[in-house]
């Protein structure tokens, strides 16, 4: 017995994060034109958080076959993510790709509300300069350390955090008006929140890595 989705629920999943993949490393679009034009491509797929069958991934017996088939339990994901998630179902749990959802949902809806900026990059970037230098100096030498990093944490020194090694820190002890920083610069899509635990979490875009690293 499976609890599989109703094609409604895909359709409105699939919108809700406007037809891209909810992971935020791969945010892949997942719809386009055929070359037949009275059709449309499709690489996007509803995952379930929690199995739809005892023998699947995360699968929750505690569910009910309702709430398994319900909105609630799918994520929109593109078809290489779907099949990572269900490979390891303990690194990417319930917990994760709830957050994923979340985040993927929230970026939809910030993008469909704000109109791209006009102003150049290169204007942008020496308002950075002058908004956040010590920043951007450090940012600059972590990224020639490490030129193929491009996640990021925000923390305290005190706090006890349990690297997992590829990421970047940067401290509140270190730059006191920190989160306003990385606030403006998600602002301009440079960065992208990726939190799916109590520490705050992001990814810097290409664009900002090649910037830092010129
Ligand atoms: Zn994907």
């Amino acid at each position: 017995m499976r609890d599989d989705f109703p094609v409604n629920i895909k359709d409105v999943l699939a919108k809700r994060v406007g037809f891209r993949c909810s992971n935020p490393s791969c945010r892949q679009l997942t719809s386009g034109p055929q070359t037949d034009p009275s059709k449309a491509i499709n690489v996007g797929v509803v995952a379930h958080i929690t199995a739809a069958s005892p023998q699947g991934p995360r699968y929750d017996p505690a569910l009910t076959p309702d709430e398994r088939s319900s909105i609630n339990n799918g994520i929109w994901l593109c078809q290489t993510c779907a099949k990572l998630v269900d490979n390891d179902p303990i690194r990417y749990s319930a917990v994760t790709l709830e957050a994923w959802k979340r985040e993927a949902e929230k970026e939809a809806i910030k993008e469909l509300e704000s109109r791209r900026h006009r102003i150049p990059k290169s204007d942008v970037f020496t308002r950075l300069e002058r908004l956040m230098p010590l920043l951007l100096i450090e940012m600059r030498q972590d990224i020639s350390q490490h030129p193929l990093c491009r996640e990021f944490v925000l923390l305290k020194s005190n706090w006890a955090y349990w690297s997992k090694g590829n990421e970047l820190c940067y401290y509140f002890d270190d730059h006191p008006d920190l989160l306003s920083q990385i606030q403006i610069l998600e602002n301009y899509s440079l960065v992208r929140e990726i939190t799916y635990n109590n520490v705050q979490r992001y990814i810097m875009t290409e664009e900002f890595a090649q910037y830092l690293g010129d």
